[in-house]
C-alpha cells in the first residue's frame, strides 16, 4: 500500500475506536507472541546472514526479551491504562479529579540494525499496550533481519493496525512528510536530528534512541576480577555493536597493570576471535573500514587484526589511550576499548561533563562516596554501578538518554507513558456554587481569595 493512504487507513482505523479496547490490545499482543514463537528459527537464519550472530546471543538479547516485555505488557496494561484520581483543590469544591491514559494515535517507529528485532519490535509492542496504531520501518543496513520482520507482522496484522514499511533513507523521509501523532526513532544523532525536524513541522511528539560515548570508571577499590569479568562481556557482545557498550574505560592508574593483564585474560578465555562462530560481524564494509582506521597500531594492548574479507575485527585493548585521540572523537560502535589512566576523580568528571552527555555510564567500586559523586555529577541516560549493560534487562527501569544521546524513554510502564496523553478530567458537581469567582469583585471577596489562594502550606 502506498504510505499516504496506509497512514490514512490507520488514522481512520484509530477513529474507530478498535484499539482502545483494552481486551482487543492484549489480543494484539498476543498474537505478536505467537508470531515470534512460531518464526524463532526464520528469525535466527536471517539474523545469523546479516552479522554472525549466535542462537544464543540472538535469543538472550533479542528475542527472550521482547517475550518478557510482551507478557510485562500484558499483565499490566489494565493497571497503566486504568483511570487514576487525584486531588480536587479547593477552588473546585464539589468536584472530583481524574487522570485518563489515552493513545496517541498514528505511530511511526524507525527500528535500528544493531539489534534488529529487539530495537524494531519492543516499542512496537509499548505502541501497541498503549493503543496506538503502529507503522514500522526496520533498518535497511539489517536487510535479511528487516525482511523477516516484514513478514512475520505483515503476514499476522491487518495493515491498518500495525504494517512494516521496508527501504532506506528514501523511504524515510517519504514517511516523515506526513503526520503522525507519535515518532519513536532508534539509530545516529545524525538521522536523530533530521527526524526532529521533520516532526517539528507537525508538531508531532517524538522519542529519540540515540547514542554517545558511554564511559566506565575503574576505580581502585573495585572487585578486579568480577569488573573485568562484566566489563569485557558488555564491551565485546555484538562485537561492540551495542548503545550502551562502554565505549572507554577510565582506569584508575594504581590498577592500571592489574586492569590490562586480566582484560587480555578474559578476552582469551571468551573465546572472542575472528575464527570463532560466537563471534559476531562488523555489520557492513562501511563501518569495518571506518573502525579499522581507528585502531591506532602503537597503542594496541592487544588483539589489533581486522579482516575485511569476514567483516571480523579482534577484541583490541588501546592502551596509553587520551582524550585526544582519534579514536575519542565519536562514539566507537565496535570492538575497540581505549583505555586511559586517571589519579583525580574531579578532573576526570570535569572532563566528560565537558563532553556531550551519554547515554550510559558504569561505575565500578566498592565504596559509596565516588559512585554517589559519579551519578549526581554527570548527566547520563541510564547506568549501573558495578556492571554494564545490564540495566537494559530491568523493564523496571526508564531507558533511554539525555541530552545529544536522547529525548524521552520507554521500557515497562515508561513504554506504555510514552505512547499516551494523560487527560487531566475535572468533573464539577452542580448541586452548590460559590459566588466568589463572579463580578463583581468587591474588596470581601478580595479577602476570601487571598486567604484560599496563595498560601504556604
Ligand atoms: P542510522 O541512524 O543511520 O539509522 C537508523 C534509522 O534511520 C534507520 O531506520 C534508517 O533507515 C533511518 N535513516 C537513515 N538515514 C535517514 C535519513 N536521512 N532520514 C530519515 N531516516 C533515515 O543508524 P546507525 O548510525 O547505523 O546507528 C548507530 C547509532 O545508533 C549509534 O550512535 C548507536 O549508539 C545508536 N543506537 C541507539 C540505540 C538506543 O536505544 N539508544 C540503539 C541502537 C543504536
Amino acid at each position: 500500500m502506498e504510505v499516504l493512504k496506509l497512514i490514512e487507513a490507520q488514522r481512520e482505523y484509530f477513529n474507530s475506536n478498535k484499539t482502545k479496547d483494552i481486551a482487543f490490545r492484549i489480543a494484539q499482543l498476543k498474537k505478536l507472541y505467537d508470531a515470534i514463537q512460531q518464526n524463532e528459527a526464520l528469525l535466527e537464519n536471517a539474523i545469523y546472514k546479516d552479522f554472525k550472530k549466535s542462537k544464543f546471543d540472538t535469543y538472550t538479547t533479542e528475542i527472550g526479551p521482547l517475550y518478557n516485555d510482551i507478557n510485562q505488557n500484558i499483565k499490566n496494561i489494565k493497571k497503566w491504562s486504568a483511570i487514576k484520581k487525584v486531588k480536587t483543590s479547593i477552588a473546585n469544591f464539589p468536584g472530583k479529579s481524574y487522570i485518563v491514559p489515552e493513545p496517541l494515535g498514528v505511530t511511526l517507529i524507525f527500528g535500528t540494525w544493531n539489534y534488529p528485532y529487539q530495537l524494531s519490535l519492543a516499542p512496537a509492542v509499548a505502541a501497541i499496550a498503549a493503543g496506538n496504531t503502529v507503522i514500522l520501518k526496520p533498518s535497511e543496513v539489517s536487510e535479511n533481519a528487516s525482511n523477516a520482520i516484514a513478514k512475520i507482522i505483515n503476514e499476522h496484522f491487518d495493515p491498518e493496525f500495525f504494517a512494516v514499511v521496508q527501504g532506506g533513507e528514501s523511504v524515510a523521509t517519504e514517511l516523515l512528510k506526513y503526520k503522525f501523532d507519535k515518532i519513536f526513532f532508534s539509530g545516529s544523532n545524525r538521522v536523530g536530528r533530521i527526524i526532529y525536524e521533520a516532526a517539528a513541522k507537525h508538531l508531532t511528539p517524538v522519542t529519540l534512541e540515540m547514542g554517545g560515548k558511554s564511559p566506565a570508571f575503574i576505580l581502585e577499590d573495585c572487585n578486579l576480577s568480577v569488573t573485568v569479568k562484566r566489563l569485557i562481556w558488555a564491551k565485546f557482545l555484538n562485537a561492540g555493536q551495542t548503545c550502551i557498550a562502554p565505549d572507554y574505560v577510565l582506569v584508575h592508574k594504581s590498577i592500571e597493570k592489574q586492569f590490562l593483564e586480566r582484560a587480555k585474560q578474559e578476552i582469551d578465555n571468551s573465546h572472542f576471535t575472528i575464527e570463532d562462530d560466537n563471534y559476531v560481524q562488523i555489520i557492513n564494509d562501511k563501518n569495518f573500514t571506518r573502525l579499522a582506521k581507528l585502531i591506532d597500531p602503537s597503542k594496541v594492548y592487544c588483539g589489533g587484526k581486522a579482516d575485511l574479507q569476514s567483516r571480523s575485527i579482534e577484541p583490541t585493548i588501546l592502551h596509553n589511550s587520551s582524550f585526544n585521540d582519534e579514536v575519542m572523537r565519536d562514539e566507537i560502535f565496535g570492538p575497540i576499548l581505549p583505555v586511559i589512566v586517571f589519579e583525580n576523580l574531579d578532573e576526570v568528571i570535569a572532563k566528560i561533563k565537558s563532553m556531550p552527555r551519554p547515554l550510559a555510564c558504569y561505575v565500578f567500586t566498592n565504596s559509596t562516596s565516588p559512585k554517589q559523586k559519579i551519578i549526581t555529577e554527570i548527566s547520563f541516560g541510564g547506568g549501573a554501578v558495578n556492571d554494564a549493560l545490564m540495566h537494559i534487562a530491568n523493564s523496571h527501569l526508564p531507558f533511554g538518554g539525555v541530552g545529544d544521546s536522547g529525548i524521552g524513554s520507554y521500557h515497562g510502564e515508561a513504554g506504555f507513558k510514552t505512547f499516551s496523553h494523560y487527560k487531566g478530567v475535572l468533573e464539577k458537581g452542580t448541586s452548590f456554587e460559590t459566588p466568589l469567582k463572579y463580578y463583581p469583585h468587591t474588596e470581601q471577596k478580595l479577602k476570601w481569595a487571598k486567604r484560599i489562594m496563595g498560601k504556604l502550606s
